[in-house]
């Protein structure tokens, strides 16, 4: 094999992450496999790969129901057939059981009637978690472990397979509990041993030293300190949490528990649990960073009057949505609410904010602000790409550094506003304090409004921050993130929820396991009856009616699809008599001539139609002089992840009417145009030909680059474009041919500079009737994963797509973006503020966020709508993989 080039100048020799079964690990543990020596056969030796999942969840929205199903996936399957809930992939290996509720009744019986402390009863769950682990790594399992079991796989081929664990995915209370690690301690990361005091050093030399230098290991050492601990609990009595038993744990935080993993993998297998930990992205980012920077923003906000909140809330209003489910429309809510939001919510308010925020804090807040979200969504978007290469790898470590720059600027100049609690987080903490009133404890109090809200600063001390920079080593490891996210976990909790709904709720978890052992037996029995060939059918497919169109299903190799008939017609002749003043008309059908005379020569596409004469058009005959009119545009296109995907063109939805075509000059490799009607119509080349061809064409409105604006990474600012102004020649509006359309795309207009009526007379097509059109758009390159790769030009399936030089330039801003002075420009641009801008009363300690200021609610993982069926319908149209959330 040729040495992998991480220069990106070789595609040839290009390393690419994504399944779990491609990864250095499974790589690794099958080379490690291959050499064990004491197997007594020939056959060949493969690999189980193990993938778990954790999670307690409530079974009803109301009520005290609660499971913590623990879920197995086998990574040597697809991940795009692990996510789909319909594949189940999923394999209930168990229900985990809690510590009962009577437990201190229990605890008094034996401590002369003294309940537990708050330590023995965390102690007390550790202990349980970990026992059901020793239950299920049984000898059983470790004979497989060591020796294989031969099986007959579905080839044919009898393989010896090695059961071994890659992946467990959980939340941060979860994590803590699978690696034994004190709850928020002082080392606070299941991965690293980083002191909480180091968490905002997040991208510098110092804390990738950290992380690469002082792995957690279950070593020897830590092995003897837990058992030492463990002594002094069991053989001498003291209580857990006791200081005799701290002074072996403190140093990293561990606890006294003996692992399960540790006791039965660690010393024969050389496992160490803590690399299984995997990232989550969910959690982590979008209800986690980004939750909380959000409402940052909106505290931010709130401090200059409820008349920018208000603006703010209308400019997301106005933002249409997009794809299937890429941008859905925020038409029905204030978004500084944030009312039953889901992380998909979040996704794509994370998506949209940068034009909606854009103007509305002073400057130079304002630019600091605008970068800093630019910066947020190209890191989310690279940490969600669904294939990665050592190219693409690169850039998430670049952006990793730029955004701890950005976080740590961010947290120093919104220290000079008075941000206070919303409303909703204040009534939040009251509920809180009264609980934690009643349970005895004392809440700190201090400065507030006079309303009873408090003083909030934005936090750079919560682990969440910290855990972004173990991504792209994880990505290295185990592959992309969409394999492991804890997602996938969620979606499954809906099969639990099912078998709940159907116990009569007393003993409901033996009731649920026997219901789930019934379906798999049904499964298996369904799979052989299958193979006999019989037709058993298949669960029916809900369509949601609203993006459903009665286009019949297409190949998937064509590029585009109009409808075959269309009993929309128009006749050219009174279109324009009825039109005199319309300017979108005007010249209308000697351009459309002209184009289809250019695509009767093969003339390439290039923007520009040639005038062909007045006797040649005339030549031209469209047949009976109408035009069919139709409602969609499907456009299909490879996607960076070389998968097929298709957006919908709607011409009234404008949100969803932009597409993009390859730019035939200029610098930026994308031309955009507003699709105004699509077509079809019959024509005959010339008087003598009789026999007339259909020809699909787009009627557009071209937009153009803001010639006062420069976008792009260089200086993390999106790109902006503007309605191409309507002059004597009308190049104001034009015709495409839907073959060079690339893709829909979504530009979000740039509220800040308003509306006008001077790019257009008095028209039909003002993006508003009465204000006119909106003066710039952004053009969102961040809306999904193939989007931004187009900007970036790194991803497999957009080799020879996208413009190379561009793609060089894109690579190598992005690699400079973490060297950028931009951040320290800002932070001296607001040190040298007059000091009446500068107001910092920053007198109070900032605590490390505990897990109760952020805590994330089961309706917010799995979507506001909860757990109807109703909402199983493909996410994004290109894939039927994580539904409702836009992988
Ligand atoms: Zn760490």
């Amino acid at each position: 094999m040729p040495p992998l080039d991480s220069t990106g100048d070789n595609p040839d020799t290009r390393r690419v992450h994504d399944e779990l079964y491609t990864s250095d690990a499974w790589i690794e543990e099958q080379a490690r496999i291959d050499q064990l020596s004491d197997i007594p056969d020939e056959l060949p030796r493969a690999i189980a790969g193990l993938m778990f999942w954790s999670d307690a969840t409530h079974l009803t929205q109301f009520g005290a129901a609660k499971m913590w199903p623990l879920y197995l996936y086998f990574g040597n399957q697809s991940k795009l057939l692990r996510g789909k809930p319909t594949a189940q992939a999923s394999h209930h290996v168990a229900y985990i059981p809690s510590l009962p509720d009577g437990f201190q009744d229990f605890v008094r019986t034996l401590n002369k009637g003294k309940s537990g402390s708050s330590d023995l009863l965390q102690h007390c769950k550790r202990e349980l978690f970990h026992e059901v682990w020793h239950l299920m790594m049984d000898s059983e399992f470790l004979h497989a472990y060591r020796h294989g079991i031969v099986v007959r796989c579905g080839d044919g081929i009898t393989r010896r397979l090695f059961p071994r664990i890659f992946t467990y995915s959980a939340d941060y209370p979860e994590k803590v509990l699978i690696a034994a690690i004190r709850n928020l301690g002082n080392c606070p990361c299941p991965l690293c041993l980083v002191h909480r005091d180091d968490i905002y050093l997040l991208g510098t030399v110092q804390d990738q030293e950290t992380r690469s230098g002082h792995p957690r290991m279950d070593d020897a050492d830590h092995q003897r300190r837990v058992q030492l601990a463990r002594d002094i609990i069991y053989k001498q009595g003291y209580a857990p949490g006791n200081e005799h038993g701290e002074l072996f744990l403190k140093e990293d935080s561990s606890v006294a528990t003996k692992n399960a993993f540790s006791v039965q993998l660690a010393h024969t297998f050389e496992f160490n649990y803590f690399v299984m930990l995997v990232v989550d992205l969910l959690h982590e980012f979008e209800l986690g960073v980004w939750k909380a920077v959000f409402i940052h923003l909106v505290r931010l906000l709130h401090t200059l009057g409820p008349t920018v909140v208000d603006r703010f809330n209308e400019r997301f209003r106005k933002i249409g949505n997009f794809g299937r489910a890429t941008i859905r429309s925020f038409a029905f809510m204030n978004v500084t609410d944030m009312k039953n939001w889901a992380a998909r919510t979040y996704e794509d308010c994370l998506q949209c904010c940068f034009a909606c925020f854009e103007g509305l804090l002073p400057e130079p807040e304002n630019a600091a602000v605008l970068r800093f979200i630019y910066i947020l969504c190209l890191w989310h978007g690279l940490a969600k790409c669904r294939q990665h290469t050592d190219v693409s790898l690169k850039l998430l470590e670049a952006t990793t550094e730029r955004l701890g720059d950005e976080l740590r600027a961010f947290e120093a100049y919104t220290g000079t506003f008075e941000t206070y609690e919303m409303p909703k987080e204040a009534a939040a903490r009251d509920r809180r304090a009264a609980g934690s009133a009643r349970k005895g404890k004392l809440t700190s109090q201090s400065k507030n409004d006079g309303t009873g809200r408090r003083r909030k600063r934005f936090s750079l001390r919560t682990i969440k921050i910290h855990l972004l920079g173990h991504y792209v080593s994880t990505i290295r490891r185990f592959g992309t993130t969409d394999s492991y996210s804890t997602q996938v976990g969620e979606l499954e909790h809906r099969t639990v929820k099912a078998f709940y709904r159907r116990t009569n709720k007393q003993d409901y978890v033996k009731q649920t396991t026997r219901l789930q052992q019934r379906q798999k037996r049904i499964q298996r029995i369904t799979e052989n009856v299958r193979k006999l060939g019989v037709d058993v059918g298949k669960k029916m497919q809900i369509i949601n009616r609203l993006e459903s169109t009665p286009l019949p299903p297409t190949q998937p190799a064509l590029h585009y699809q109009i409808a075959e008939t269309s009993k929309h017609w128009i006749h050219l002749g009174s279109l324009i008599q009825e039109n005199p003043n319309e300017p979108a008309l005007r010249g209308f059908l000697a351009d459309l001539k002209n184009h289809l005379l250019g695509r009767l020569h093969n003339r390439p596409f290039d923007g520009e139609e040639t005038d062909f004469g007045f006797d040649e058009r005339d030549n031209l005959i469209i047949k009976d002089n109408i035009i069919h009119q139709h409602a969609y545009l499907r456009i299909n296109y490879t996607t960076y992840d070389v998968r097929r995907d298709q957006d919908i063109i709607n011409p009234r939805i404008p949100s969803r009417s932009f597409v993009m075509v390859p730019a035939a000059a200029g610098d930026h490799p994308y031309w955009y145009a507003r699709v105004l009607g699509i077509y079809d119509l019959q024509i005959s080349p010339s008087r003598k030909d009789s026999a007339p061809v259909k020809k699909h064409f787009l009627w557009v409105r071209w937009l153009g680059e803001d010639p006062n604006h420069v976008g792009g990474f260089g200086l993390a600012t999106l790109h902006r474009v503007g309605y191409v102004p309507f002059g004597s020649g009308n190049e104001a509006f034009g015709f495409l041919d839907p073959s060079v359309v690339i893709r829909g795309c979504h530009l979000i207009p740039a509220f800040r500079f308003g509306l006008t009526k001077d790019l257009l007379p008095a028209s039909d097509f003002y993006d508003d009737p009465e204000a006119g059109d909106f003066i710039n758009y952004y053009v969102n390159q961040f809306v999904d994963r193939d989007m931004l790769m187009r900007f970036i030009g790194c991803g497999v399936g957009h080799m020879g797509v996208v413009d190379a030089t561009f793609a060089r330039t894109a690579v190598q801003q992005i690699l400079n973006i973490a060297s950028s002075s931009q951040t320290a420009e800002t932070l001296e641009a607001i040190q040298s503020l007059p000091e009446g801008r500068r107001e910092l009363a920053g007198d109070e300690e900032i605590q490390f966020e505990s897990d109760e200021d952020d805590r994330v609610s089961d309706s917010e993982v799995a979507g506001s709508n909860g757990d109807s069926e109703m909402d199983v319908d493909d996410d994004d149209g290109d894939s039927a993989s994580l539904n409702e959330y836009d992988y």
